[in-house]
């Protein structure tokens, strides 16, 4: 683990971590370690490449994909924090309250989906 992680991950242990803080915890990792963003496209780029590096995981976890002998095996969780580190990063690039984008999301699915969900019967074991 990086120095710029572990100060990152101790400031979250010890605080505990909402949206809102982990944005800010983003941004000043950004401007103190990171130097500064880089620009939309490429973070947009970068997202892809870690989402990527997630289905990976999941093809050879979950799927039918297997391991290379040599393979090193990268940790889940540490891909998925990946892909909310870029996306956060991207979010702070557009002015995205990811705490209020997140419970009007929600909102929106409960009222779309309730029914949806409760008559498809695919979803009954
Ligand atoms: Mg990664």
């Amino acid at each position: 683990m990086s120095i710029a992680s572990m100060w990152m991950a101790n400031r979250m242990i010890e605080n505990g971590v909402t949206l809102k803080q982990y944005q800010q915890d983003v941004d000043a990792w950004i401007n103190e370690i990171g130097i500064r963003y880089f620009d939309q496209l490429t973070n947009t780029a970068i997202l892809m490449e870690e989402v990527g590096e997630l289905a990976r995981i999941m093809a050879r976890e979950y799927g039918e994909q297997s391991w290379k002998k040599s393979a090193e095996r990268p940790e889940l969780a540490d891909e998925m924090a990946d892909v909310l580190f870029v996306l956060t990063c991207l979010a702070n690039q557009c002015g995205v309250d990811l705490t209020e984008a997140v419970q009007r999301n929600m909102d929106k699915k409960s009222g779309r989906d309730r029914e949806r969900h409760a008559n498809n019967t695919k979803l009954r074991p």
